[in-house]
């Protein structure tokens, strides 16, 4: 990603910066890697939900995936089809089925038997009969942050795998509900093979054991979570996703006519986008000097949320300046709001421009306001 200032000149920061021409080589790679294969990719919109950076993705072909009724009607007016979206969640409310069900997505991601219950009360009353998918928890370690980990037993998400034969039945008897599925989503920022192996076995096993009852899928969703590469933005900014969908494909038995879903999230708009912000202030404490920026952690939360580094780049100092040890903070009354500690840059000075890179997934979207501090602004170059 190239960060050309001239063109965010004028605007104020802290601002997400994103660059379309990445962008659109990241969603180009995705459309040629699943050309002629039974994938269909589904955006995971919660990860970026600028409506500009929506337009881009919609117009690229790809679906939604959605987990609350905003994201839905946030989905559709950026263009995406309703029939091309999917809808998870372990909490939806009942107007939140409605809306789903009255829009028209093609599917609902169940989480538990009592929101199977729920629905079907619900598509009854209203007079309609949506497609589910059954979320399953398959139990997987991911090896990823134990925050992004959502396939584990002991996590909220999906139907433990022995309800799942409940769940089918249910469904299956239910004249309200039209069973079209399985769903899995083991995790976030996953930058090894191993987990997304184990999940096509599983995903096999349960097949085979289904099949044996006459039971057939026609929808396999693995969910998302392939990773970026945080620390080399500019040597891999366009995720292996070739890599990855051959593991799906390798390692799945899909049956004839079964269509393989994923809802990819960060891999779609990670490296696209950048948080730039201006020094404040540079500090020197003891034994230590602190690069004090005009972005927080309101703006950008994943340092303070789980301990994420993304690369910290001077924008403004000269390439030949000496390099110094800094700590990169932001103004928030919380000292979990760092950056980055000992972080070697040039020679840093108030009003210098600082670039955090990889920040295109959740980063602006999930911006808060806290210290009653203005939301962060955008462009798109
Ligand atoms: C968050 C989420 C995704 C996207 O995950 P990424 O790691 O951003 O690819 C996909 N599916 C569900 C159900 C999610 O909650």
């Amino acid at each position: 990603m190239k960060i050309d200032l001239t063109l965010a000149e004028g605007l104020k920061t802290p601002l997400y910066y994103y660059d379309r021409s990445l962008l659109e080589a990241t969603l180009k790679e995705i459309n040629d890697c699943i050309k002629g294969t039974p994938i269909k990719v589904h955006y995971a919109i919660k990860a970026n939900c600028n409506p500009k950076i929506l337009k881009v993705i919609a117009d690229a072909g790809l679906g939604a995936d959605c987990v609350s009724g905003r994201e839905i009607s946030t989905a559709i007016k950026a263009g995406f089809q309703p029939d091309t979206i999917c809808y998870a969640g372990v909490g939806k409310t009942d107007r939140e089925l409605i809306g789903g069900m009255k829009a028209g997505i093609a599917y609902f991601n169940v989480e538990s038997l009592e929101e199977l219950e729920v629905l079907a009360g619900l598509a009854e009353e209203y007079g309609y009969k949506p497609n589910v998918c059954l979320r399953v928890n398959p139990n997987i370690d991911a090896h990823t942050h134990h925050y992004i980990t959502t396939g584990l037993e002991e996590n909220k998400f999906g139907i433990h795998l022995s309800m799942l034969g409940q769940a089918i039945d249910f469904t299956k008897k239910s004249s309200f509900l039209n069973l079209v599925g399985l769903h899995f989503h083991i995790g976030s920022q996953i930058t090894i093979t191993e987990p997304f192996k184990v999940l096509c076995e599983k995903i096999n096993a349960l097949q085979k054991e289904y099949a044996e009852k006459g039971i057939e899928f026609k929808i396999i969703n693995v969910g998302g979570g392939l990773g970026i590469d945080y620390d080399n933005p500019d040597e891999n900014p366009i995720p292996d996703f070739k890599g990855y969908f051959d593991t799906l494909l390798q390692n799945l038995k899909l049956k004839p006519g079964q269509e393989l879903h994923c809802e990819l999230g960060r891999s779609v708009v990670a490296q696209c986008g950048a948080l730039i912000s201006k020094v404040t202030y540079v500090k020197k404490g003891v034994d230590r000097q602190f690069i004090i920026l005009d972005a927080g952690m309101n703006d950008l939360m994943r340092p303070a949320l789980y301990g994420a580094h993304h690369k910290i780049e001077n924008l403004t100092a000269p390439k030949d300046a000496a390099i110094e040890c800094y700590d990169v903070v932001g103004p928030i009354c919380e000292s979990s709001d760092t950056f980055g500690k000992d972080e070697k840059l040039p020679i840093t000075k108030r009003g210098d421009l600082i670039a955090l890179r990889s920040a295109g997934a959740y980063g602006e979207s999930m911006a808060s306001t806290y210290n009653i501090r203005t939301l962060p602004e955008s462009v798109l170059v």
